[in-house]
C-alpha cells in the first residue's frame, strides 16, 4: 500500500485529500474531498495526471510583432509538457485573431487545441 497526499486545487478551498494505492499502484481509497469534482481531481492526478498549458506566442499585426496570450483547450499530459512548450515557441500567429481561435488543431493530444485568449484585429 501507498498512500499520496495532495491538495485539491479545483477551487480555491484547497481541500487535502489522500489516495491509497494497492501494490499494482491501482486506487484503493480516496479521502478527505469535499465534493465529486476534487474525487475526480484526486484520481486523475494520481493516474493520469494533466495541465492546462498557458504561455504566449508570436502574433504579427499592422502595429508589428506582439505577444498573444493562448492556453490549451483541455489538459494534457503532465509528461508531455516540455514537448508543448516546443510547438508553442515554434507556433506564429496573424491578425485577426479572436479570443477562441484555434491557432494549433489537435495539439499533444487529438480534441485538444491551443487557442488564443485575446483578439487582436
Ligand atoms: S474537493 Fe471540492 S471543495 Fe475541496 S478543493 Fe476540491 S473542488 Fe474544492
Amino acid at each position: 500500500m501507498t498512500t499520496k497526499e495532495l491538495t485539491c486545487v479545483v477551487c480555491p478551498a484547497g481541500c487535502r485529500i489522500t489516495v491509497t494505492l494497492n501494490d499494482k499502484g491501482d486506487i484503493e481509497s480516496i479521502e478527505g474531498y469535499t465534493c465529486l469534482r476534487g474525487k475526480t481531481y484526486a484520481a486523475n492526478e494520481v493516474t493520469h495526471p494533466v495541465r492546462t498549458l498557458t504561455s504566449t506566442v508570436t502574433i504579427e499585426t499592422a502595429e508589428g510583432k506582439k505577444m498573444l496570450p493562448v492556453r490549451t483547450d483541455a489538459g494534457i499530459p503532465r509528461e508531455r509538457l516540455f514537448d508543448a512548450m516546443k510547438i508553442v515557441r515554434a507556433t506564429r500567429a496573424k491578425a485577426p485573431v479572436h479570443t477562441g481561435d484555434i491557432l494549433v488543431a489537435d495539439f499533444i493530444e487529438p480534441g485538444t487545441n491551443l487557442v488564443a485568449c485575446k483578439d487582436f484585429l
